[in-house]
């Protein structure tokens, strides 16, 4: 951090006394050889060079130096309350451990003019070169031209700023007696190369076109390559409304250190909490246009059950402070400030929803709301847009919840007994460091209904021989049942290993590997004669199965559907944990109808769960009737 301070204050000082001869000095003053006195007043500009600045964070220096530039309230003076949250944002962007500020947004919630007033107080208080990145070219050009400018020419602290010159503010550049401020969009090699800055905002970056052309990085990594000389004093500013799991600014903030929410104080009793939708209330109506035309719904404040209107909520709002988010709630969330002194996080990230911005009322998101439980595009809509979230189109019939509601009254181990069970079948996921494990017992017929037994994590194939095979389930009655056949991942880890543990075990161990993509036939089966990535032969070959996961997975998720009490259902047994279920309701359906995970999402026993219904299939056990059996 530079600051221009002059070794004496010449705006206050009377008398400067030289001793030295500076190169500045005019030849006739050199090596003088009595005391010479010169009047000197500065000028202006050198006063204004000169002058030493009060270090003023930004949301102090806003409501005095900014002028708002657009909108209703346009040639009015910045008021934080426009945008109560926002104060916060812009004091923690500008703490020194601070790099990267991620901010999830939802629209309309001030984040262009977050980014406006920043390059502004850098411009006024810590200059260096900075590099707005737009999604495309026209929204780069027209917020430069008719956004960012203004800025500058309507506040008087910043107009001496501009150096007069047209060429200086081209609707590709803004060039100050400060800082030079580049305009850069994504897809475009040329804007984001080429650049050293300190500063970097990065706008909407999950409406990025991220593939600039084949040869060249992503964008977005082009991008935040330019602030990389900056190791000192350099900030990324990274906003967006979410698109899906994989976006961008989801990625960013499941990367952070340290994430806020928006605390507000309760307007009855002061208790100071997050606010979410959850608390809209509506009363009985159902209909979002009547919502909306009478504007009846309230905010219900869960620690005293006020109820406060738009107005109430605004003020509260006023009040408000970000909070950390805790995962676990061993401890109250501490505020902002407190966490940057104490953590120094080098990554922070914002959660800005609807309901924390003043420009949306009640009955807009609770009419929103109501929308989206009807009609799938209103989700996507509620979700990115209101909620701020990314949205997982199929996830809502699968929650934690449903698979939770689907135990019985069996502890683990024990197999339903009476004849329901044919036979016990396991699926189990290979990891570097061990083997996920799920033992299910199967019933009879096309409906095939069937019980979780046991499911766990074993770190050899050693101790999985023990769990598969030397460990006796039985029913109430004291009847035993094998494991009959296990589907073990050969896909990713330990392949080799794999092989020769399933010839060891040749009715037992069916290697199984998931296929890209859709197929023809859920599973085919190949005869592997080669140990992998070698010419070494595999004596007596081992039989793979190749599977469509995508087919299985469907099928799965259809039968998580069935009630507990409906034939066909799909039981867990009364030890299954919440771990275990959100492995289960991991993944997600894409646009083209293909199962995805989320990065950092473990889905270790769905996929058992999926290697099992390939074991069904192997053993053709919808064909099998207990009356056959006998
Ligand atoms: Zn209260």
């Amino acid at each position: 951090m530079k600051r221009l301070t002059p070794a004496a204050d010449i705006c206050k000082t009377k008398t400067v006394y030289l001793r030295t001869d500076g190169p500045f000095l005019p030849e006739q003053f050199r090596r003088r050889s009595r005391r010479v006195r010169i009047k000197f007043r500065p000028t202006a500009g050198e006063k204004r060079f000169f002058r030493k600045k009060r270090y003023t964070p930004p949301s102090k220096w806003a409501p005095l130096n900014r002028t708002v530039t657009y909108g209703p309230l346009q040639g009015s003076r910045w008021d934080n309350n426009f945008m109560p949250h926002m104060r916060g944002l812009l004091d923690a962007a500008v703490h020194p451990s601070v790099r990267y500020i991620v901010n999830r947004k939802a629209p309309q919630t001030g984040s262009s003019a977050t980014n406006e007033t920043l390059l502004a107080w850098c411009a006024d208080m810590q200059p260096g070169p900075a590099l707005v990145v737009y999604p495309d070219a026209n929204t780069g050009r027209r917020r430069f031209k008719d956004y960012l400018i203004p800025v500058f020419t309507e506040s008087p602290r910043l107009r001496p700023l501009l150096t007069g010159l047209a060429e200086d503010t081209s609707s590709m550049r803004i060039k100050l007696q400060t800082m030079l401020i580049y305009l850069g969009w994504s897809g475009s090699v040329t804007t984001l190369g080429n650049v050293s800055c300190r500063y970097l905002f990065l706008d909407e970056v999950d409406k990025w076109n991220l593939a600039s052309s084949k040869k060249e990085a992503d964008t977005l990594s082009l991008a935040l390559e330019r602030f990389r000389s900056y190791i000192y004093g350099g900030k990324a500013l990274i906003i967006s409304t979410p698109s899906d799991p994989e976006g961008p600014i989801t990625q960013f903030w499941e990367k952070s250190h340290a994430r806020f929410e928006y605390h507000v104080p309760c307007p009855e009793c002061g208790t100071m909490q997050a606010i979410s939708d959850d608390n809209i209330r509506f009363g009985d109506h159902r209909d979002p246009d009547e919502i909306l035309r009478s504007n009846l719904a309230r905010f219900l404040f869960p620690c005293c059950g006020a109820l406060v209107d738009d107005r109430r909520r605004i003020k509260a709002l006023q009040q408000g402070v970000w909070h950390e988010i805790v995962e676990e709630s061993d401890r109250p969330p501490r505020p902002l400030r407190v966490v940057l002194d104490a953590d120094h996080p080098e990554r922070i990230a914002f959660y800005s929803p609807a309901w924390i911005s003043p420009l949306f009322t009640h009955s807009e998101i609770a009419a929103a709301k109501l929308r989206a439980t009807r009609d799938p595009a209103a989700a996507h809509y509620y979700d990115n847009q209101i909620r701020a979230v990314a949205h997982i189109p199929y996830r809502q019939g699968r929650k934690t919840d449903a698979i939770l509601a689907l135990r019985d009254d069996r502890p683990e181990g024990l197999v339903p007994g009476g004849g329901q069970t044919s036979c016990l079948l396991a699926g189990i996921d290979s990891q570097d460091n061990g083997f996920y494990f799920d033992i299910r017992a199967f019933g009879w017929g096309m409906s095939l209904p069937s019980w979780g037994v046991r499911y766990g994590f074993v770190d050899s194939l050693a101790a999985l021989e023990q769990v598969l095979w030397e460990t006796q389930y039985q029913d109430d009655a004291g009847l035993y049942y094998p494991v009959l056949l296990s589907v073990i991942d050969s896909g990713g880890h330990r392949t080799s290993e794999i092989y020769d543990f399933s010839r060891r075990h040749p009715q037992q161990i069916a290697a199984y590997k998931g296929a890209s993509g859709r197929r023809a036939q859920p599973y085919s089966k190949t005869i592997i004669d080669r140990y992998p990535g070698t010419r070494t032969p595999l004596p007596g070959g081992v039989e793979l199965y190749l599977c469509d996961t995508h087919h299985y997975k469907d099928h799965l998720a259809a039968k998580l559907r069935i009630k507990a009490d409906d034939p066909g259902a799909f039981l867990f047994h009364m030890e299954t944990g919440e771990d275990y279920a959100e492995q289960l309701c991991a993944e997600y359906f894409d646009d083209r109808r293909l199962w995805q995970c989320p990065r950092g999402k473990a889905n270790h026993y769905w996929d058992c769960l999926v290697m099992q219904q390939v074991a069904v299939d192997i053993l053709g056990l919808k064909w099998m009737n207990s009356a056959q059996a006998e």
